[in-house]
C-alpha cells in the first residue's frame, strides 16, 4: 500500500534551521553567562541548603546572580522570545517556546531556569494592559529590569480560586483592596503584583465573573510568612493587602473580567510548566543512563540488570509521550484551536513523567541517589511541586473527565 509523504499529512515534528540557530545559541548562553556563575557561587549555589538566610530568603549573592542572566538573557533576545515583537518579544511560535523551554530544563536543575522567563516575568495578561501601563509595568519587565507575580491563592481558596475571600471596592477614582493571598511566587521580590479580587459578589456575576486583577505595586503591599515548599523555598510568600488604595488606572483588562481572562492563557502556563517537566525529565534519564553503563555489581554493569533497564526504558518510554503530547498541544495553540483538554492532559502526562522518572533515577543511583551531592532528591521535590501548582493533578483529571462528558 502506498504510504503518504509525512508533509502531506499537515502534521510535522521537523526540526527547522531557526530552531537549530536557536537551540545552539541557547547552549552557548548557558555555557558563557550561567556556568561561570555557578562556578563562582560554588556551593553557596551547589549546595541548596546554603543559598537560603534562616527565615528561607534566598541569599543576595544567589538572587544577584539570578538578576544577570534574567538582563543578559532578555538583551541576547531570549528572556520573553514568545511575545510579540511590538512588546519587545521575538514573536516566535509556542510549539518554539515549548522546544527552548524544554532544551533549557534539559541542561538540568541549574540557573539556567532564569534564562527564559517564569513566573517572575512578563505573563500574557500583561498583554491586556493598556498603552501607560504597558510603558509603566509591561515593557520593562520584558527587558528584565523589573519582576512580577501573580497573586491568586488565598488560605481559603486554592483550586477553588473563584471562591476568594479578597475584595476591592470602588471610592470614587480609587479601589480599596483588602485579603491576604499566599504561596504567591516572587511575592518577595517582585516590583508589583497581579492581584485578583472579587469586584462583585457571586450571586450578582456568577462564579467566574466579578473578578477583577489589580496592578499592585511593592511598596502597597506587605510581604508576610515565607511558604517555603520542601523543593522551593525563599520564593514564596504571604501577601497582605490592608485597605489597599490603588487608582482606576491599575485595573488591568475589564473590571469584573479578570478569571476569563486569566483563562484564556491556562494552555500557556500548562505548557511551559510541562516543557521543563519533560526537559528536566531528559536531563534525568541522561544521568541514570550513564549510572546504569558505568556502575558495576556482581561484576556487570549494572545496566544489564532488568530491575534497572526496564526502569529508564518505562522513564524513556513516558517521556517520549509527554513530548509528543507537549508538541502537539503547542502546535495546536498555534493553529489557534481550543486546547482545554489538551493542556490539561499534557500538564498532568509531563509531571507524572518527571515525578516517575525522578523516583526512578534516585532508585538506580542506590545512596548516591540520596546524597545531597547530587541533585537527584532535589528534582525529585521539585515533581511533587509540578504537580500541585498550575492546577493539581486531580483538577487536570476534573477537566479530562469534563471533556469527556463524564464529569
Ligand atoms: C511552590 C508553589 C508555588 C506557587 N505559586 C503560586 C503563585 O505564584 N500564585 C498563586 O496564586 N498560587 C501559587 N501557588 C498555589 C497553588 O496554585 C495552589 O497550591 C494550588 O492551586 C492548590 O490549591 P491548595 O493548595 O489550596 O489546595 P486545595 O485546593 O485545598 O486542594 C487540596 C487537595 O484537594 C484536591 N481537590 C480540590 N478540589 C478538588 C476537586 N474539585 N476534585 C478533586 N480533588 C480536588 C486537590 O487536588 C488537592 O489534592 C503555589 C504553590 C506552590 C506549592
Amino acid at each position: 500500500m502506498a504510504t503518504q509523504d509525512a508533509s502531506s499529512s499537515g502534521v510535522s515534528f521537523e526540526t527547522t534551521e531557526e530552531w537549530r540557530l536557536i537551540e545552539q545559541s541557547l547552549d552557548d548562553f548557558v555555557e558563557r553567562e550561567v556556568d561561570p556563575l555557578e562556578e563562582e557561587l560554588g556551593e553557596t549555589w551547589s549546595n541548596p541548603r546554603r543559598r537560603h538566610e534562616a527565615d528561607g530568603r534566598v541569599v543576595p549573592e544567589v538572587r544577584e546572580a539570578i538578576e544577570t542572566i534574567r538582563k543578559k538573557s532578555a538583551e541576547a533576545g531570549f528572556y520573553a522570545m514568545n511575545l510579540p515583537e511590538e512588546v519587545g518579544g521575538e514573536g516566535v511560535s509556542n510549539v518554539t517556546w515549548y522546544r527552548a523551554k524544554k532544551h533549557v530544563a534539559s541542561h538540568g536543575p541549574g540557573l539556567s531556569r532564569h534564562v527564559l522567563a517564569g513566573p517572575e516575568g512578563p505573563k500574557p495578561l500583561l498583554l491586556g494592559a493598556d498603552e501607560a501601563q504597558r510603558e509603566a509595568y509591561l515593557l520593562p519587565t520584558v527587558r528584565a529590569e523589573t519582576s512580577t507575580g501573580f497573586a491568586q491563592t488565598e488560605p481559603g481558596a486554592g483550586s477553588d480560586s473563584p471562591n476568594m475571600a479578597t475584595r476591592a471596592e470602588r471610592d470614587g477614582d480609587e479601589w480599596v483592596i483588602n485579603g491576604t493571598k499566599q504561596w504567591i511566587t516572587n511575592a518577595p521580590d517582585a516590583d508589583f503584583l497581579q492581584v485578583f479580587a472579587r469586584t462583585t459578589p457571586q450571586e450578582e456575576a456568577g462564579r467566574y465573573g466579578g473578578i477583577t486583577c489589580f496592578v499592585v505595586e511593592a511598596d502597597e503591599y506587605e510581604v508576610g510568612s515565607f511558604n517555603n515548599a520542601v523543593g522551593s523555598v525563599g520564593t514564596q510568600a504571604e501577601v497582605h493587602l490592608d485597605d489597599v488604595r490603588v487608582p482606576d488606572d491599575r485595573v488591568l483588562g475589564g473590571v469584573d473580567e479578570a478569571f476569563y481572562d486569566a483563562m484564556a492563557f491556562l494552555s500557556l502556563g500548562r505548557m511551559e510548566l510541562g516543557a521543563e517537566a519533560v526537559g528536566n525529565a531528559e536531563f534525568l534519564l541522561d544521568r541514570g543512563a550513564e549510572y546504569a553503563r558505568e556502575r558495576e555489581a556482581f561484576g556487570e554493569p549494572i545496566g544489564t540488570f532488568q530491575g534497572v533497564s526496564h526502569e529508564l526504558a518505562a522513564g524513556r518510554a513516558k517521556v517520549y509521550a509527554a513530548d509528543a503530547a507537549g508538541h502537539k498541544l503547542a502546535w495546536k495553540m498555534d493553529d489557534g484551536q481550543q486546547t482545554v483538554e489538551d493542556s490539561s492532559i499534557f500538564k498532568w502526562l509531563s509531571t507524572q513523567a518527571l515525578w516517575e522518572v525522578a523516583d526512578a533515577t534516585v532508585q538506580v543511583h542506590g545512596a548516591s541517589g540520596l546524597s545531597e551531592d547530587n541533585p537527584f532528591m532535589d528534582v525529585l521535590h521539585y515533581a511533587r511541586i509540578l504537580r500541585v501548582v498550575e492546577g493539581t493533578d486531580e483538577i487536570q483529571l476534573n477537566t479530562i473527565a469534563k471533556q469527556m462528558g463524564v464529569l
